[in-house]
């Protein structure tokens, strides 16, 4: 039987018109792909249903909330298709793949999140390709994952992150092998790919108001400013440091407002500012005194995939400390293992 993927089309690039201003997101989409894509149970292209949001959206506009509607749309299709397709813009694809690994565990089918750098209606775009791999992909092989589709390459979603912003190669994950490489032939890569899992346990969850922020150092950054960013309410605090986890922690000040922050539950996050590796805050005296105030560990976490896993933890009702001990532990393949 032909298999059927559901296409989620929530805007970006893929789908925009020129306008006046630049590129602006557009609808009727289901009838330029009518005419673009194969033909359905043509060399394995699987049939397709398209919702089209009302709201279709630069992803520079996305929030939260925008996660959480594409993941309850997928959730309650689930069981009516054998794969899924978001149609996203590329500025803040690597966020909302994140965010439904986190929201859709379990997942038993393929969810590929994909877009373009040159919109489908230009004559030299990346959009039908990129379309066409991710379908055939999603139709053929049962990756049991968020996947993010781009140029020649399927990576974990919640490992990617956008890395170019005018090149077809425009996403990379600098530390988790590509689950699948499309040349002339499609290859997947099996032992980077999630096992199947042996039952969903969805966690659609509504989610909170919480603020989630995220701080990159940098020489000339004054205590007072990082106290400013750490006023209540914020609930959780991405802090992007040097190296294997260092910050400048013989600065007046800096790390009581850490150490405050944390005592008044603020989750904080120690990200490596490097592309590959992780922290390690054990490595270096200017690491450990940042564990001594309460900032946690957050492993080789990309900073999309560490700022939905916090909103998620948070929305879930974990406590402080809970969220804080989950960060650094693998909950769908979004980071390695702590040593
Ligand atoms: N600004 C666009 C968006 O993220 C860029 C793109 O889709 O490539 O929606």
């Amino acid at each position: 039987m032909t298999p059927r993927i559901c296409i989620l089309y929530t805007g970006g690039t893929f789908g925009m018109k020129p306008s006046a201003a630049g590129y602006a997101p557009d609808g009727g989409l289901e009838a330029a792909l009518a005419t673009t894509l194969p033909a359905a149970g043509k060399d394995g292209m699987p049939a397709w249903d398209l919702v089209e949001y009302d709201r279709l959206i630069d992803s520079a506009e996305a929030q939260p909330a925008d996660w959480h509607t594409i993941a309850a749309d997928i959730a309650a299709r689930y069981a009516d298709y054998d794969g899924f397709v978001v149609i996203h813009g590329t500025d803040t694809m690597a966020y909302t793949a994140s965010a439904l690994s986190f929201a859709l565990q379990g997942l038993r089918k393929p969810v590929i999140v994909t877009g373009s750098q040159i919109p489908l209606c230009e004559p030299r775009n990346d959009a039908r390709n990129n379309l066409t791999s991710a379908l055939l992909i999603a139709a053929r092989y049962p990756v049991p994952e968020v996947g993010l589709f781009f140029h020649d390459r399927l990576l974990r979603g919640n490992r990617a992150t956008k890395v170019a912003s005018a090149d077809f190669a425009a996403f990379d994950s600098p530390n988790h092998a590509a689950l699948a490489r499309v040349g002339i032939n499609i290859d997947i890569n099996a032992a980077a790919v999630l096992p199947m899992p042996r039952a969903e346990h969805f966690q659609v969850v509504e989610p909170g108001t919480q603020e989630v922020a995220v701080l990159r150092l940098y020489p000339g950054l004054s205590s007072a400013r990082l106290q400013h960013l750490l006023a209540p309410p914020l609930a959780g605090l991405v802090l992007q440091t040097y190296g294997a986890g260092n910050g400048p922690v013989a600065m007046p000040g800096f790390l009581d407002a850490l150490a405050a922050a944390s005592a008044r539950g603020t989750v904080i996050v120690n990200l490596t500012q490097c592309q590959r590796g992780g922290v390690d805050q054990a490595k270096y005296a200017t690491g450990s005194a940042l564990a001594g105030a309460g900032v946690v560990g957050g492993g080789d976490l990309t900073v999309e995939a560490a700022v939905t896993k916090l909103h998620h933890l948070i929305s879930c009702g974990l406590e402080p400390d809970a969220v804080r001990r989950q960060m650094p532990l693998p909950l769908c393949g979004e980071c390695s293992e702590p040593a």
